[in-house]
C-alpha cells in the first residue's frame, strides 16, 4: 500500500487528511499525519479565545477524534531526504527516526515574522496558537486584579495599557476583540475607571486592513477610536525593553502586554530541512495543481504543499505577486483540492489545477461589533458581526465543534464571558509545593573535638535522596519602572 506522509495537521494538513480518508478506497493508501500537536487550531477564533467569547478548548479539533483512518503521529518532521522518500520524525521523547513514504504533502503553515527590535523577543507575545490566545486572556484578568489592588498612579496604568503591534486583520480582530473584553470586565472592578485602560496599535504603514477598501478601513479606525482603542498609522516600534515600548514618533507607551501579530512567514524550520524547492520568499514553490515543482518548473515527483508554507500560483489574478495569500480560504479549499488530485494520480487520472475567487473578508471587532467587505460591498457594526459568527460558527469543521463554539456563544449572551483567570496553571505545582513535607536536609559533618556522631538508622533520609527540582518561572514580564511620557493622540483619521 503506497503511503502519504503529511507533514502538520493544522488547516491545510487536517483538511488534507480528512478527505483523503473520504476518497481513497479501503487498502489504496494509508496516511500518516505527523504534528508535534494533537490539534488543528481553528485560527480565526484566537481573537475571541483572548477576549473570552469562547472556551479555548472549543476552538481546537482534537486529529484523533476526526481522523479515524489516518495514524497520527505526535512529533516533528525534522529533515526530508526525498530522493530517498525518508522523513526524519523527532518526538518529544526518545530518538529521532526514520519514516519511509511514497507521497509527502507539506502543510507545516507560517509562523509569527519579527524584526530584530530590542525587547520583542524577551518581553512580546504572538497570537499563533491557542496557548497565546490563552495566555493573554489570563493576563488581562490578572493585570485587573493586581491593578485594582494599587493605588491610582503609572504602574496602575501600565499594567492596565495593552499594545498590539501590527495592523492586519488579526491585529485590528485583537485590538478589537480586547477593547470590548476589557471595557466589559470594568463592571466588576468598581476601583477602576475606563480611562486608566489603555489599548494601542501600532501600524508601520498609513493605512490598516488591506483586504478592505480604504473607506471601509476608515471606519473601522473612527470605530474603534470611539471605543477607546487607538491606532497609530505610520509608526513603527523602536524598543521595547522595560515594560515601554518606544515608537519611531518619539512616544513612549509604558505597557504590560505587547502582542505581535505584524505578518507571517512560511515555516523556515521545515522549508529548509525539507531541502523541497522554495521561493525568495521561502514558500515551498508549486504549481496550480499543489505539486512541488523546481525552479525549472518541473514537477517534483511524489511531493505536494498547500497553505501558508507554499507558493501557489492565483489563477484569479487576485493573489499578491501572482500567489494566493496566506489565509484559511485558500488553506481548506487547497488541502480539499489536494485530496482529490493525489487520489487521482495514484488512479492514473490527470489533477485539476486550484482556481478560487476571493470570497470577501468579515472580521469580528468585538461584542456586537464587526467588519465585512466583499468587491465595493460592505457591511459595518452589527450586522457584520453577525454575518461573521455566521461565517465562522460553520466553518469550524465537524459539528460536534460547531456545536461547543455556538454553545459557547450562547451561554455568554444570557451568562456574559467567564472572568476566572487561570494563569497559575502555568505553575500548577506553587500550591502543592508550599506546604509538601521534604526528607530532612542531611546532618552537617561534626568538628573533631565534638563526640562521634552515631551512625545513621537504616530509615534514617539519606543526604543525596532525590529532590525534587523545580523549574525557574520564566519571567514574563520586565520589571523596570515605567517612564512617565504621555502617549500622544492617536493618527486616526
Ligand atoms: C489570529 C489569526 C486570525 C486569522 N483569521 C483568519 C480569518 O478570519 N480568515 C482567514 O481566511 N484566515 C485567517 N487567518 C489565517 C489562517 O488561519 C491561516 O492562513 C491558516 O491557518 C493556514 O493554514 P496552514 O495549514 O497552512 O497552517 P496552520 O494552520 O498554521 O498549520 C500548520 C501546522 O503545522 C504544524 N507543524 C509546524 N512545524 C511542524 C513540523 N516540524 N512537523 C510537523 N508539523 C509541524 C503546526 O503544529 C500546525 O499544526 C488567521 C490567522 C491568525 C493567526
Amino acid at each position: 500500500m503506497p503511503k502519504i506522509l503529511i507533514v502538520g495537521g493544522g488547516y491545510a494538513g487536517f483538511y488534507t487528511a480528512w478527505k483523503l480518508e473520504k476518497h481513497l478506497r479501503k487498502g489504496e493508501a494509508e496516511v500518516i499525519l505527523v504534528d508535534p500537536l494533537s490539534y488543528m487550531t481553528y485560527l480565526p477564533f484566537l481573537p475571541e479565545v483572548a477576549a473570552g467569547s469562547i472556551e479555548p478548548r472549543h476552538a481546537v479539533v482534537a486529529h484523533r477524534r476526526h481522523l479515524k483512518k489516518t495514524t497520527v503521529i505526535n512529533a516533528k518532521v525534522t529533515g526530508l531526504d526525498h530522493a530517498n522518500k525518508t522523513a526524519t520524525i523527532t518526538p518529544e521523547d526518545g530518538e529521532p527516526w526514520e519514516l519511509q513514504y511514497d507521497q509527502v504533502v507539506v502543510t507545516a503553515g507560517s509562523v509569527s515574522r519579527t524584526f530584530p527590535i530590542p525587547g520583542i523577543a524577551d518581553g512580546a507575545i504572538g497570537l499563533k496558537s491557542i496557548e497565546e490566545a490563552v495566555a493573554i486572556r489570563d493576563r488581562i484578568i490578572t493585570n485587573f486584579n493586581r491593578a485594582a489592588a494599587l493605588p491610582a498612579g503609572p504602574e496602575r496604568e501600565r499594567l492596565l495599557t495593552v499594545v498590539v503591534v501590527g495592523g492586519g486583520f488579526a491585529g485590528i480582530e485583537t485590538l478589537g476583540e480586547l477593547r470590548s473584553f476589557a471595557s466589559a470586565l470594568l463592571k466588576d472592578y468598581p476601583q477602576l475607571s475606563f480611562e486608566e485602560t489603555h489599548f494601542h496599535l501600532i501600524e508601520a504603514m498609513g493605512r490598516i486592513m488591506p483586504e478592505v477598501s480604504l473607506e471601509t478601513s476608515e471606519w473601522v479606525l473612527k470605530d474603534l477610536a470611539k471605543r477607546g482603542a487607538y491606532v497609530h498609522l505610520d509608526t513603527q516600534v523602536k524598543d521595547a525593553t522595560d515594560g515601554n515600548v518606544g515608537l519611531s514618533n518619539g512616544d513612549v507607551i509604558p505597557a504590560d502586554l505587547i502582542i505581535w501579530t505584524a505578518g507571517v512567514m512560511a515555516n523556515p524550520q521545515v522549508v529548509r530541512s525539507s531541502g523541497l524547492p522554495a521561493d525568495e520568499r521561502g514558500r515551498i514553490t508549486t504549481q496550480a495543481d499543489l505539486r512541488v515543482i523546481d525552479a525549472d518548473k518541473n514537477v517534483v515527483e511524489g511531493a505536494w504543499s498547500a497553505g501558508d508554507v507554499a507558493a501557489v500560483p492565483d489563477l484569479t489574478g487576485g493573489g499578491v505577486g501572482g500567489f494566493c495569500v496566506p489565509n484559511a480560504q485558500h488553506a481548506v479549499r487547497q488541502a480539499k483540492l489536494l485530496a482529490k488530485n493525489l487520489v487521482a494520480t495514484l488512479r492514473g487520472d490527470k489533477p485539476v489545477d486550484y482556481f478560487h475567487k476571493n470570497l470577501g473578508a468579515v472580521a469580528g471587532l468585538g461584542l456586537y461589533d464587526g467588519v465585512f467587505q466583499s468587491g465595493k460591498f460592505a457591511l459595518k457594526g452589527f450586522v457584520a458581526w453577525v454575518a461573521h459568527r455566521g461565517y465562522h460558527g460553520l466553518a469550524m469543521p465537524s459539528w460536534e465543534r460547531k456545536w461547543r463554539v455556538i454553545w459557547d456563544w450562547w451561554n455568554n449572551f444570557w451568562l456574559g464571558r467567564d472572568i476566572a483567570t487561570m494563569e497559575k496553571v502555568q505553575q500548577p505545582r506553587e500550591f502543592f509545593e508550599e506546604f509538601a513535607s521534604r526528607p530532612k536536609p542531611a546532618v552537617a559533618a561534626a568538628p573533631a573535638e565534638a563526640p562521634k556522631a552515631e551512625a545513621p538508622k537504616a530509615d534514617a533520609p539519606k543526604a543525596d535522596a532525590p529532590k525534587v527540582e523545580v523549574k525557574p518561572e520564566k519571567a514574563a514580564k520586565s520589571t523596570g519602572k515605567p517612564k512617565a511620557e504621555k502617549v500622544s493622540a492617536a493618527k486616526a483619521k
